[in-house]
């Protein structure tokens, strides 16, 4: 058979995959001659020999699981008679461009093998290999080899040794490799730092609290069949009643008391293992489970081990776990162990702790399937640093997003690189550590900005630090961000109506927008309509206060004998009320805002569902957990058109769901009715709009649109009507994902711009 040479080249997630030893077995296999090296731009094969396309055809069919090609093609080269098949060295510029890899939950075959008593790992919780691991959360800097990880400081064992060189072994070249004899070792130990025997099931299953060094961060766990373990739980953190993450021991475990689709089940099984918000099958109580794990919720958050030492945890009873971050909302993840005895004393009975640094702080993920799509509440451990492609090339810059739920972003190339989430960063320790994460991320994707896009909101303590960079800056407006960043994931050019329904973020006008109607793209945009704006008391007293934004709501559109409302509003007294309504007359401490979530948090206030709110979200997501399924109808509502544009407006709403409480409604039929009114707004302010601007195409996006009620009664109906409609699939659309926003129309005012666009801190 006449022999041939060609190189192929792979381009896509190529690189610390176990991309050339599969190469390599497979050239063996089939008695293919050459070499196989990382190039810049992936892997890249010199094969020589007969049917070579088959060789090709082989690769492509049995890709490492990690593996993603985007690009395989080849041509012909010259014939050199190679004697053998070899991984040959990469070259330094190829090391340069890797690629760093997220974390990866255990493999099926390294779970075997802390499983198998015969096996050198047996019960190892470190076990790892090409296919699984840490990554991320343990390189200090590129290129990826162990000496830049916090694996440095474990010397290999012989045994390990051979494994990490033998291209037929499943560890060949997989950095964090170790053993029980050479690598990392876990302890449990007690608030004085005495080590006692085991991994602390025993002490789980007895009701205790035990702070767990997991990939990214600290967990609390306890078991979560053990209602006073939940309760002291909850006690000892000071969290009233945010949910709690669960981790089960399988999948089968989730199943008993949550409903699972396809997707959902692939997604808590896939190598990023989030925690994916499911619908439980009923009231917790009748599951067996304790209501305060999710208190007023339907949902509950789970995960799978994905660490071997979970699955140690979880192999015997109990077989549920809390599993929550260690750290106060808003502080930064808990990662060192002396930190975490200190932290935690009076919080955990006992510490579960390791000798692997964790260099990259990371949170579990979150994911949530709306209308057949998984949608992020929060992306970080297992998809950071994956980068996003942008199908066209940008500046570098970075975008260093809001204040809440903190993500920032560096554009390289043709791709944009996310951050974990870093918290609120109005606190203190946040936001150090937000100061030290933009040098080490810039390290880890290889990118030196040269303009940093911020929020236009100038008490942002991200915009105070971008604009103290020794950078040109651009403050971009919040919504247009949103607009934005759900465009550049969709790959859309030129101008979509936007609808963006938010909870706050700065106006050009110096006042709080949310509900909004853009018509633009990312070189820039119209305000084409909005929520009319309502005044939101301030201070700290309102913020938490559901009650109080519904009774100044309440105040602005009805003006009169508001003291008849108070029986919907019993967390407020008269005195406060009256206050409240001398605030609202004078237009003293309160901010004009046309947000999405307070026209939420003031419905689930008087719904009846949600009046002083003890987590982000917390009085939306209870309305959105109270509907009644059976309930069809909406509220009515106006729009107004003026040369300024349209503006809805939302006392015939209030007046409606008034007399609905008038007549005794039930919450679950008022907090339908007002989802409907919110769709019903959303269709009704496109029909005039996009006549006017001559578009079919929408853009949603904003925090609001994590609902999954909302989205899946929306979303049908919009493309009934005939649009087109482009949603957040692969950032939150929440403020999690404004970085991209920001950092797009950043580069697009570089492009655009004539003459000298690096002048300091431009607005647009
Ligand atoms: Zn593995
Ligand atoms: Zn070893
Ligand atoms: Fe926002």
């Amino acid at each position: 058979m006449c022999q041939e040479a060609l190189v192929i080249n792979f381009r896509g997630v190529v690189q610390g995959v176990g991309f050339r030893p599969f190469v390599f077995r497979i050239a063996r296999e089939m008695g293919v001659k050459g070499w196989v090296n990382n190039t810049p731009e992936g892997v890249s094969i010199h094969a020589e020999g007969s049917g070579l396309e088959d060789f090709i055809q082989r690769l492509l069919q049995n890709l490492p699981p990690l593996a993603k090609v985007t690009a395989c093609t080849w041509t012909a080269a010259e014939f050199q008679g190679c004697a053998d098949f070899r991984i040959v060295p990469s070259s330094p510029s190829a090391q340069a461009e890797t690629l760093i890899s997220p974390d990866v939950s255990t493999c099926a075959e390294c779970l075997r093998d802390i499983q198998e008593p015969a096996n050198r790992r047996h019960k190892y919780p470190f076990a790892n290999c090409t296919n699984c691991g840490p990554r991320y959360t343990i390189i200090l800097d590129r290129p990826y080899d162990r000496q830049n990880t916090t694996m440095a400081e474990f010397t290999l064992c012989p045994e390990c040794e051979s494994e990490y060189h033998n291209p037929l072994d499943r560890r060949f070249h997989a950095q964090p490799v170790a053993c029980a004899a050479c690598g990392p070792k876990a302890v449990l130990c007690d608030e004085n730092g005495r080590e006692l025997p085991g991994l602390g099931q025993a002490e789980l299953q007895q009701g205790r609290i035990i702070a767990v060094k997991s990939l990214g961060g600290f967990h609390l766990a306890c078991s979560a069949r053990d209602a006073a373990a939940v309760e002291r739980l909850r006690q000892r953190k000071h969290r009233e009643s945010k949910p709690f993450a669960l981790m089960a021991r399988n999948i089968d475990i989730v199943k008993a008391f949550c409903y699972l689709n396809e997707l959902e089940t692939d997604l808590l099984q896939s190598p990023a293992a989030p925690i994916v918000v499911l619908k439980t099958r009923g009231a917790l109580n009748r599951l067996g489970l304790d209501p305060a794990l999710a208190p007023n919720l339907d949902t509950l958050g789970v995960m799978l081990p994905y660490t071997p030492l979970h699955h140690l945890l979880l192999s015997d009873n109990p077989d549920l776990l809390v599993m929550t971050s260690a750290n106060l909302s808003g502080e930064p993840l808990i990662t060192g162990n002396e930190t975490a005895l200190t932290r935690l004393k009076g919080v955990a009975d006992y510490w579960l702790m390791h000798d692997r640094e964790i260099y990259h702080p990371c949170d579990d993920s979150v994911l949530r399937v709306i209308n057949g799509n998984p949608v992020f509440f929060r992306r970080a451990r297992g998809y950071v640093p994956l980068p996003l492609d942008l199908a066209r090339t940008v500046e570098p810059v970075l975008g260093a997003g809001g204040d809440l739920k903190n993500t920032f972003c560096l554009l390289k190339g043709n791709q944009a690189f996310i951050s974990q989430h870093g918290g609120d960063l109005s606190n203190y320790d946040s936001f150090r550590q937000f100061g030290r994460s933009v040098p080490s991320f810039q390290r880890v994707v290889n990118c030196v900005p040269s303009l940093v896009a911020y929020d236009l909101h100038p008490a942002y303590h991200s915009s105070r630090f971008a604009r103290d960079l020794d950078l040109p800056g651009l403050a971009v407006q919040h919504h247009h961000a949103h607009l934005a960043s759900c465009l550049a994931e969709n790959f859309v050019d030129g101008k979509v109506l936007g609808v963006i329904c938010d909870g706050t973020g700065y106006g050009t006008d110096g006042r709080i927008w949310g509900f909004e109607f853009l018509w633009g793209d990312s070189t820039g945009f119209e305000r084409a309509g909005h929520l009319e704006y309502l005044p939101l008391p301030g201070g700290d007293a309102s913020t938490k206060s559901p009650a109080r934004i519904a009774f100044a709501y309440l105040c602005a559109l009805f003006g009169t004998d508001l003291i008849q409302y108070l029986k919907y509003l019993p967390s407020l007294s008269p005195q406060e009320a009256a206050l409240l309504e001398q605030q609202v007359r004078r237009s003293f401490n309160t901010f004009a805002t046309s947000s999405c979530g307070r026209l939420f948090d003031a419905v689930s206030a008087l719904a009846g569902c949600c009046s002083s709110v003890n987590y982000e979200g917390q009085a939306a997501v209870e309305l959105e957990a109270a509907i009644d399924p059976c309930e069809k109808e909406s509220y009515p509502f106006d729009l107004e058109t003026s040369e300024a544009g349209l503006t809805v407006r939302v006392k015939p709403m209030f007046a409606a769901m008034l007399a609905d409480l008038a007549t005794g409604a039930a919450k679950g039929k008022i907090a339908a009715k007002f989802h409907h009114t919110v769709v019903q707004i959303i269709l009704g302010a496109l029909q005039p709009l996009s006549l006017k601007y001559h578009t079919r195409q929408i853009a949603l996006s904003g925090g609001v649109f994590q609902n999954k009620y909302l989205v899946e009664y929306l979303v049908p109906r919009l493309q009934g009507a005939g649009f087109t409609v482009y949603q957040q699939a692969l950032l939150p659309p929440g403020d999690g994902g404004l970085c991209l926003g920001q950092a797009v129309i950043a580069s697009e005012v570089m492009q655009n711009v004539s003459g000298d666009t690096r002048q300091s801190n431009q607005r647009i």
